[in-house]
């Protein structure tokens, strides 16, 4: 089972379940070229999951699976996000109790494969391979949320290479963190240890080897990996 420090402790927090919320910002919905109901605002929140496996922390290599030595997609792309630690366990949980379920929050990369989420979506079938191959979960060092004032009013960013592609605000998130608790709780459970990849803006971009990529939270720090 994974670990994630929690910055400036001795602690660490061991991963159970990796939930993510896919669709949670209106300008990432839009940047896709997919047919008019793809790109609809979703009613009810987009939920897949990654297994532990996936964990990449600070300083890690990002890398496109192999498959008898072809590598399985040409399309690497970012997708910076908000994730949330979840510290209690609970199920029903109301947006009333949801924060104090909340341990703490870290900055993550949503790496994706998307020209195979693309065919997925296209058949209509799962994103596993495209959202949860080995490395696609970048996790950066755990800030406590007594050190956060408001977490839906953060500057988020990415740069690849020095560059900013992603830059956006935490508050142009279309299902809170209080609603996607409750609403995670009520239907899987949501246990100590479980985390929560709250979506990307827009700005996704094909990465290629040796990109050096860059995610940064105002108040949370910074996530560096490296495109293998
Ligand atoms: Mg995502």
């Amino acid at each position: 089972m994974p670990s994630l420090k929690v910055k400036n402790s001795g602690e660490t927090v061991n991963l159970q379940n990796i939930f993510c919320v896919g669709k949670n910002y209106v300008d990432h919905i839009k940047e896709f070229d997919v047919p008019e109901k793809a790109a609809e605002i979703p009613k009810e929140p987009v939920i897949f999951l990654k297994p532990t496996s996936a964990v990449l922390t600070d300083g890690g290599k990002v890398k496109i699976p192999e498959l008898d030595g072809k590598k399985i997609s040409d399309n690497l792309q970012n997708e910076v996000e908000l994730v949330i630690v979840i510290g209690k366990d609970g199920i029903d949980v109301s947006e009333d109790n949801a924060m104090e379920h909340v341990y703490g929050y870290t900055v993550g990369i949503d790496f994706t494969l998307r020209d195979i989420q693309a065919e997925e979506k296209k058949k209509g079938l799962p994103w596993t391979t495209a959202k949860g191959f080995l490395t696609s979960a970048g996790l950066s060092e755990i800030v406590k949320k007594e050190k956060i004032d408001d977490p839906e009013t953060l500057n988020i960013s990415l740069k690849i290479n020095g560059e900013i592609k992603q830059n956006a605000n935490t508050s142009l998130m279309i299902f809170k963190i209080r609603y996607i608790i409750r609403y995670l709780s009520s239907i899987f459970g949501l246990k100590q240890g479980d985390i929560i990849f709250m979506g990307t803006p827009a700005g996704i971009t094909k990465l290629n080897p040796g990109d050096i990529v860059e995610a940064e939270i105002e108040s949370i720090g910074k996530l560096i990996v490296n495109v293998a």
